[in-house]
Formats: structure tokens, C-alpha cells, sequence
């Protein structure tokens, strides 16, 4: 512990940051499973020698090493490094150099405690001698993920484009896993199916990745969509369609949320989740709205040797945002004549949506917007119930779920808020059959028509 104790804060910024990612092995935590692999497969194609750790059997460890108090994720976190270099030390044995990895864990600027995790696992990681080495590789929601320092500077441009059309492709592929579950011919098929699916499009994203070679990339896709179709059974009518929003990582880490869309499908749910790509969109979004505010307020108080940086870091993000929706875009376009998969929000229309109903702001960030104004576009498009899945205590989705709660009740449309921190909670099935047997019956008598936008819209700003 000397190390701690004589110089405590200097490991947070010299241990956790940008680094070079050469001759390292970048360890990749599984929160969605598709996306972390997709992503591997893009480090892998530009030369990083990448994997993703397994998932959950730390958990023992995560509480071990936590108070109780830290957000779940950061639990379930925590426990996925120490296991895995647990289980690394006991099979290299006197090999084992810690040197030799990175622990790959972005942050978040803002009110949330995201932004703390890896400063949190630093400290779990020195206080154990022998993990006092290990490097804590950290992007940051400030800079849009820029990746600075970790990718050589010539192909730091090409990786990024290509890690975000990975989580395109990610979210894509998870959009035909709850498209076709449902509806299977053959039970069991689609899992396996999505599962083989996923390391294809892995090996793509390696192969093809750093030539930039998307079109090859969309190409595989339309296969796999085309095969995932052919696993359908056209006789079975179709479901009453539940949407998800809530905290990203709880709603996409299958392991911590107890596999609650499975749990919606066994009681009669087609489910729709809220992407990956629309939190990646968001950063970029966000960042460019603020230095548009920082440009105004210059402007107004004629300070004006500052503008230049506002006009450069509007364009900047500005560009990164266009490129990602025509991506994005792209990719749709290509699947949707295949099969009708649920298509993916435009941050600055679920602002306007939010502008509209007078209900949160962009002003006050967190993933409160996205989920607040992605409710909005559930009821609109005839979901026949939501589901906001978030951490037990976590800030934003408590939030979300104290904003909505009303409007739902008004709306007469079945929410409900499932919130977890790694217990089973007895009567937790029941709940979410209950809620199965209202958004049936909401099904029953509406179908999925779309919903008149009834709210109130707004006439001043705040
Ligand atoms: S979003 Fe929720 S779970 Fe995530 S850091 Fe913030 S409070 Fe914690």
C-alpha cells in the first residue's frame, strides 16, 4: 500500500487516462454482448490485441470490493476485472505481467457517478500489489470518445468511424434478435442463430475494419438478416410491443437485469430496447450544443477571442455527428426493405420532442433525455407498454420514471420501473407478469395505432 499512502491522488491521473495500446491487451467489459464483441473484432483489425472478459462470475468479488453504495454497474465492473485477472494470475503463474493490460473503461462528464468508476477501480486495483500495473485505458463522454493516445494518430480517424458503425451493426443485430425470438419456428433457434451471427460480423469488422470497407461489412449483414428471417414462423400473429428505456448498462447487460426482455417474451412481448448508437449520438450532440451556448454568450458579452475555438469545436462535432447519422442511416436503409426492425431516434428529434411536451431538458442532461424523450416516441409510435430498467438508486432513471409516471397513467399506457442491484426480488415476476397482462390488454383494444401527440407543447423557454 506505500504506493497509496505516500502519494494518494497521483495513480488517478497517471493510472487511468489515454494510453498507448501496442504490445498490450486491451481488456473489453461485456455490457451489451453483441456490441463489446463487434468492437473487439474493430480493435483487432487495427492491430490491438483486444478481448472481452467474461461477464458476472465476479460478482462475489464486485461486493467484495465495494461499499454497497457505488451504482451496480460499477459493482458488477469491478468484479469482471478482478476475476478475470484473478483467474489470468493462477494460469500464468510467474508469467503473469501486469504491464501487459489495459482495462478498457470509459466515463461520463456530469452529475452521474459513471465518471467515477474507473477512479473507484483504481483504488481496488493498488490496493492489491501485484494489479498495481495494470493500466485503466478511459475515454471520455467530454470529447466524444475521442480516442487520443490510444490509436496512433494517423489511424485514430478511420477507428473511430469504424468502432461507431460497430455499434450500428451491434444494435442492428440485436434489433433482429427481439424481431425474430418471438415469432420463432423452432424454440431455441434464434439464440444460437444470433450467437454464430455475432462472431461472423466480429471476424468482418477485423477483416474489413481498417480498409474502411463498409459496403463488404452491410453486404454480410443483409445475409444474416435475410437467414434471421427464415427463422420466423409467418403464422404466429404478431405481439403486443414493449419498449425499454432506463440506464445503458442495465438495460443492455443481460446478466444484471436478469434477462428481462426474455422474461417480457415468455409472458407474450414483442420487445423493442433503446440503442447504443443513440448515447454515442448523444455525446457528440451534447458537445456541440454547449459550445453553441458558449458561442452566444461570447457573442452577447463581445468577448471575442474565444470564438474561434466555439466555431471550431461546432464544426468539429458538428461533422462527427453528420457522419454519424448518414452511417447509421446507411445501414438501415439497407435492412429495413429486409425485415420491418424497429428503427432508431435522431437526438435532435427526440430534443424537439422534449422542447415540445415541456417536460426535461437538454440543459439538464444525463440519460434522463434519452429516456424521457424516448418514452415520448413510444407512446407516439403505438408501444403497448415501456419498461425503465436502471440501477437500484440510479439518479437519471429515478428521475425518468417520477417525470413519465403521470403522463402514462393519463395516456392509459402500462410502465413500469424495474430497477436492480443483483438480488432477487420475490415478488419481481409477478410484477412484470402483471404489467405483461395490461399491455395485452392494451394491445387488445388498440392494437398498435399510432398515438395522437396530445401533450402540451411549449410556449416559452425556461
Ligand atoms: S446513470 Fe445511474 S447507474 Fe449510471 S452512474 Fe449515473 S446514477 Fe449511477
Amino acid at each position: 500500500m506505500e504506493a497509496i499512502e505516500s502519494q494518494p491522488f497521483r495513480s488517478l491521473s497517471e493510472n487511468v487516462g489515454q494510453f498507448g495500446l501496442g504490445n498490450k491487451t486491451l481488456l473489453i467489459p461485456e455490457m451489451n454482448r453483441i456490441g463489446a464483441h463487434l468492437l473487439a473484432g474493430t480493435f483487432k483489425g487495427f492491430g490491438v490485441n483486444a478481448l472481452v472478459m467474461e461477464t458476472y462470475k465476479g460478482l462475489d468479488l464486485g461486493k467484495e470490493f465495494t461499499s454497497g453504495k457505488e451504482c451496480f454497474p460499477c459493482q458488477v465492473t469491478t468484479g469482471d476485472i478482478l476475476f478475470f485477472l484473478k483467474k489470468e494470475k493462477e494460469s500464468l503463474g510467474e508469467d503473469f505481467n501486469p504491464e501487459n493490460y489495459v482495462f478498457f473503461m470509459p466515463e461520463s462528464e456530469g452529475p452521474c457517478r459513471f465518471g467515477m468508476y474507473n477512479k473507484y477501480q483504481r483504488i481496488v486495483l493498488d490496493s492489491f500489489p501485484e494489479l498495481r500495473k495494470v493500466k485503466i485505458g478511459s475515454l471520455t463522454s467530454e470529447n466524444s470518445y475521442a480516442l487520443k493516445g490510444m490509436i496512433e494518430k494517423q489511424q485514430a480517424g478511420n477507428f473511430r468511424k469504424v468502432a461507431y458503425f460497430s455499434v450500428v451493426i451491434g444494435d442492428i443485430l440485436d434489433r433482429l434478435l427481439w424481431r425474430i425470438r418471438p415469432y420463432e419456428r423452432k424454440q431455441g433457434a434464434t439464440d444460437g442463430f444470433i450467437e454464430r451471427s455475432m462472431m461472423t460480423m466480429a471476424d468482418f469488422f477485423e477483416s474489413c475494419g481498417s480498409k474502411i470497407d463498409f459496403n463488404r461489412i452491410i453486404d454480410k449483414l443483409e445475409e444474416i438478416i435475410k437467414e434471421g428471417k427464415s427463422i420466423i414462423d409467418p403464422a404466429i400473429p404478431r405481439k403486443p410491443l414493449i419498449g425499454i428505456v432506463g440506464e445503458i448498462y442495465l438495460r443492455t447487460h443481460v446478466h444484471s437485469n436478469q434477462d428481462i426482455i426474455r422474461v417480457l417474451e415468455g409472458y407474450g412481448a414483442e420487445v423493442v430496447n433503446a440503442s447504443v448508437s443513440e448515447w454515442v449520438d448523444y455525446t457528440t450532440y451534447d458537445r456541440m450544443r454547449k459550445a453553441k451556448i458558449d458561442l452566444r454568450l461570447n457573442l452577447k458579452q463581445f468577448r471575442l477571442n474565444k470564438l474561434k475555438s466555439y466555431l471550431k469545436e461546432i464544426s468539429n462535432h458538428g461533422v462527427d455527428l453528420y457522419y454519424q447519422q448518414i452511417r447509421r442511416d446507411q445501414a438501415y436503409k439497407r435492412v429495413k426493405p429486409l425485415l420491418d426492425l424497429a428503427e432508431d431516434h435522431r437526438v435532435s428529434h427526440l430534443e424537439k420532442a422534449l422542447v415540445k411536451s415541456d417536460l426535461y431538458s437538454f440543459e439538464l442532461g444525463t440519460e434522463a433525455c434519452l429516456s424521457i424523450a424516448g418514452i415520448l416516441e413510444y407512446i407516439h409510435q403505438g408501444y403497448n407498454g415501456v419498461v425503465n430498467v436502471y440501477p437500484f438508486t440510479c439518479m437519471p432513471s429515478t428521475i425518468t420514471s417520477s417525470i413519465v409516471k403521470p403522463i402514462m397513467n393519463r395516456e392509459k399506457i402500462p410502465f413500469l420501473d424495474a430497477p436492480y442491484d443483483g438480488t432477487y426480488q420475490p415478488g419481481g415476476e409477478a410484477t412484470i407478469r402483471t404489467f405483461m397482462y395490461q399491455a395485452c390488454q392494451h394491445f387488445r383494444r388498440h392494437g398498435r395505432k399510432k398515438h395522437p401527440q396530445t401533450f402540451k407543447v411549449r410556449t416559452e423557454r425556461i
